[in-house]
């Protein structure tokens, strides 16, 4: 033992791994120790540890000046500022997580995609809480990509947007808003009641919500509804409405449903 495999060995354990084999079957197929099979997970999917020339693949947009795909970036920034989190782990290599309610089966394998496209070439992996889907990939270049990411909690402090971020939000605001009333948003229906002709109606109507507690996050979610022409009020201190017919109708169209 300890000799050193072939990467085409690792690659193809990691591909199984990451397509659901159970850590046993997958050191029986490719010849190895079951706990080899665990520290090449640990190392390549948790850790974010590149592998052979992998990294020429995921050069950093702001270090290196690789290409950032806008669209891709402006919804995972949406998603991050909702509900994501960076930690740093060992050798510098920082992982971004993004939480989501566990019921959104296509927008947790949506946000995998996500990540890939930010991330050419990474492997994002996802981990299950209690009613909730963790999605999590590696880099040492996520504080790069999200400079907001600091020491305590992202309401309790002053976040502000590098002039970079805004100029990409700006040029591409519907993927911003996806991302965040994906993460911090729900789409409920409301109703209300009007005396037609001397008799009280109900009516129904549907509205999307952004509740987050950071006025930061807020005012950028509110901007960009300003950029698109959606009008929005504040329902509360920390919730965003939109509840015109036509404002529901395009926030519909540029968003998606939660599925
Ligand atoms: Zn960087």
């Amino acid at each position: 033992m300890g000799h050193i495999r072939s990467d085409e060995t690792v690659a193809s354990a990691l591909r199984d791994s990451d397509a659901g084999m159970s850590d046993a079957d997958n050191a029986v197929k490719h010849g190895v120790a079951i706990k080899t099979i665990r520290r090449w997970r640990r190392e390549y999917q948790r850790r974010g540890r590149v592998r052979g020339q992998a990294h020429l693949l995921a050069k950093c947009p702001r270090c290196d000046g690789a290409h950032l795909d806008p669209e891709a970036y402006a919804e995972l920034l949406g998603w991050y500022l909702g509900d994501g989190h960076i930690s740093l782990g060992g050798r510098g290599v920082y992982s971004l997580h993004i939480f989501n309610d566990a019921k959104y089966v296509g927008l947790n394998t949506g946000l995998l995609e996500l990540m890939r496209r930010v991330k050419p070439g990474c492997r994002p992996h996802t981990r299950n809480a209690p009613g909730v889907v963790i999605t999590t990939v590696g880099w040492k270049h996520w504080p790069c990509l999200f400079p907001q990411h600091g020491p305590g909690r992202k309401h309790e402090r002053q976040l502000r947007l590098e002039d970079w971020q805004r100029e990409i939000i700006a040029t591409h605001p519907g993927d911003f808003l996806r991302g965040l009333f994906h993460s911090d948003g729900c789409r409920s229906n409301n109703w209300a009641t009007r005396v037609v002709r001397g008799v009280k109606k109900r009516y129904d109507y549907p509205r999307w919500q952004f509740v987050n507690h950071s006025a930061d996050i807020r005012r950028w979610c509110s901007e960009a509804l300003d950029r698109l022409g959606i009008p929005w009020r504040q329902s509360s201190w920390k919730c965003i409405s939109v509840s015109t017919r036509a404002g529901v109708a395009r926030l519909d169209e540029l968003i998606g449903p939660k599925q």
